[in-house]
């Protein structure tokens, strides 16, 4: 691809850069750019997930707007204008933008201390703490229903109508399962069509390599803002301890390796707490361990639906690939729920 064109209209010179891919983003094509004097990160936006790449730039710039204004230390990872004055440009090559290589920083593409478990929720905790007056209300949906729990619900009813016999019958356990657990998804119905707890501005996407951290492992910023839009802290609370509490990944085939690590959740907490704890009323600070079964609960269904409709979503690498990552999720749920009581967050938060 010829990225020097994309280059040209922020001045940068053919003559006068090295390229190179970077990380393992799975979502937008990442470069790194580096100059004599500066470096950068080049970024096409997938725009057959986000089909709307100008509203995640309207929002982070009216996030910048904000941040500028009310908390201007903060490091807020946005994009730098082009000649014209352009955060997000489009040519016929797609969707580009370019951010300021943060200096001294690297991203994590698995977490394995408990310390970065505890860094990761500070910094997404502290993003939600620093827009905590922003109304969120404010923000367009730059993935819609993402996090609708009723909706994956009706979808999953509808798979199980739709799929083979022979599909039902590997999934049975996983079905009955998910049918057993109706209630996580009329709690997440009371609490938000209610109103009983607040929409605020929620990244959406807490994986580890989203976080940035200097060379002494403590957390500088988050990243990845494609996903930030209103939403509700089980989103963010409950993706982290998905993805953090245990050992094993969702692509783990022996599930008895599957494990919720107790210090893992304690880390989180404090981490997130020790930002938001302030923040979030009283109401939302019961439903804490709610958010890990909202979002467990959510990824299991999902996996299992993309099984059942023949994997058009995630794709599979082997056969029964989503039904294995359904079980995953749903042997990771329930090992959350046997140690759920064992979980509280401190009082003093
Ligand atoms: P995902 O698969 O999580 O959706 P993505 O494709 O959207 O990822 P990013 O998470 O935005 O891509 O970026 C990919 C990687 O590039 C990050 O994990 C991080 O290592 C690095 N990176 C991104 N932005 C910066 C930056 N401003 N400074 C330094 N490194 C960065
Ligand atoms: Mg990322």
């Amino acid at each position: 691809m010829m990225l020097d064109q994309i280059l040209l209209l922020y001045g940068i010179q053919p003559d006068e850069y090295q390229i190179e891919q970077f990380g393992d983003g799975l979502i937008n094509h990442t470069w790194k750019v580096t100059t004599l004097s500066e470096a950068y990160i080049l970024q096409q936006v997938n725009h057959h997930i986000f089909r709307s790449p100008f509203t995640i730039d309207q929002n982070i710039s009216k996030l910048k707007s904000f941040l500028n204004k009310n908390h201007p230390e903060y490091i807020f990872v946005s994009p730098l204008p082009s000649l014209s004055g352009l955060t997000l440009v489009r040519t016929d090559q797609g969707y580009f933008r370019l951010f300021t290589f943060i200096y001294n920083s690297h991203s994590l593409n698995v977490l394995t201390k408990k310390e970065e478990a505890y860094e990761a929720a500070r910094q997404f905790g502290k993003f939600c703490r620093l827009l905590s007056d922003f109304k969120a209300d404010e923000l367009g949906i730059t993935l819609p229903d993402f996090h609708n729990l009723g909706l994956r619900y009706q979808q999953f009813l509808h798979a199980c109508e739709n799929a083979s016999t022979e599909k039902k019958a590997k999934a049975a356990n996983c079905i009955s399962f998910v049918l057993e657990n109706r209630d996580i998804v009329t709690t997440f119905e009371e609490l938000t069509i209610n109103k009983e707890i607040p929409l605020r501005v929620i990244h959406h996407d807490t994986k580890i390599s989203n976080v940035l951290f200097d060379s002494e492992q403590k957390g500088i910023c988050v990243i990845d803002l494609d996903t930030v839009m209103p939403g509700y802290f089980i989103s963010d609370v409950g993706d982290m301890m998905r993805t953090y509490l245990s050992a094993a990944s969702e692509e783990e085939k022996d599930f008895s390796k599957i494990e919720i690590r107790p210090d893992f959740f304690k880390a989180v907490c404090d981490g997130y707490l020790q930002e938001m704890g302030s923040v979030l009323t009283e109401k939302e600070k019961g439903y804490f361990n709610y958010a890990g079964k909202f979002i467990i609960f959510m990824q299991a269904i999902r996996f299992l639906n993309d099984y059942l409709e023949n994997d058009r979503y995630y794709g599979k690498k082997y056969e029964d690939h989503n039904l294995n990552r359904a079980v995953n999720q749903i042997t990771l749920l329930r090992k959350f729920q046997h140690i759920e009581t064992d979980l509280q967050i401190m009082p003093d938060y």
